[in-house]
């Protein structure tokens, strides 16, 4: 399927099936959605985004209520919602549950230490939400709390959530927060993960920030 932004229903299908293929959202977990002038298009509950169509993607009002579709939203359409309302400068969202952030937020351990200069460019530290019960409006109202400052958040024992302009760049920092874990946990099974140093950091920010 051919990758265009400018359809959002195709973007979501196209997003859907690169996060499911890259391991990244497995079984039917995870959800993901884009702002549109009518409402929110978001994925049904309960379906691989691996095997969706477009008869998978649900068009909601900003209170969670279905304007088009035949489906269920999915269960954490709120915590879509929370973003989109709190942040103008949001377009699009993905939730899902890639085992090896994951694994972070299970351990509470947290993804701050500067290993790669991509990732220390982006980020100082992705905070972690205490747990809530997945779907619940406890977990929507925080996660919309931290997004006033933050474009992604771990859920502890959960999964992750990132908030972008488009789903294309919410899809690369995930891919980049992942190669961090990856880039992480092998480190540590060598013998330990070193951080850059504040020098090299600073360096990295004042040359990509010009
Ligand atoms: P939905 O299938 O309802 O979108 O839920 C998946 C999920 O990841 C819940 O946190
Ligand atoms: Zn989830």
């Amino acid at each position: 399927m051919e990758f265009n932004d400018k359809e959002p229903k195709n973007s979501i299908l196209y997003w859907s099936k690169r996060l499911y293929q890259k391991g990244m959202s497995p079984a039917t977990s995870g959800n993901i959605s884009i702002k549109t002038q009518d409402g929110i298009l978001i994925s049904a509950s309960g379906t691989c985004l691996n095997d969706m169509d477009e008869n998978d993607i649900v068009l909601i009002d900003y209170n969670g209520n279905v304007k088009e579709g035949s489906k269920k939203p999915s269960s954490e359409k709120i915590m879509h919602s929370e973003i989109y309302t709190r942040r103008d400068d949001i377009n699009a969202i993905i939730h899902c549950h890639c085992p090896v952030i994951t694994a972070f937020a299970v351990a509470s351990v947290p993804i701050k230490k500067p290993i790669l200069p991509d990732f220390a460019l982006l980020y100082d530290e992705i905070p972690l939400v205490p747990y809530f019960c997945p779907s619940s409006i406890e977990l929507a109202l925080k996660v919309g709390e931290i997004f006033e400052k933050n474009d992604v958040a771990l859920l502890k024992n959960h999964g992750i959530v990132l908030g972008d302009t488009s789903l294309q760049n919410a899809f690369y920092k995930l891919e980049l927060i992942r190669t961090y874990a990856e880039a992480y946990f092998g480190a540590e099974v060598l013998g330990g993960a070193k951080a850059l140093s504040k020098k090299a950091v600073n360096e990295i920010k004042k040359l990509y920030r010009k």
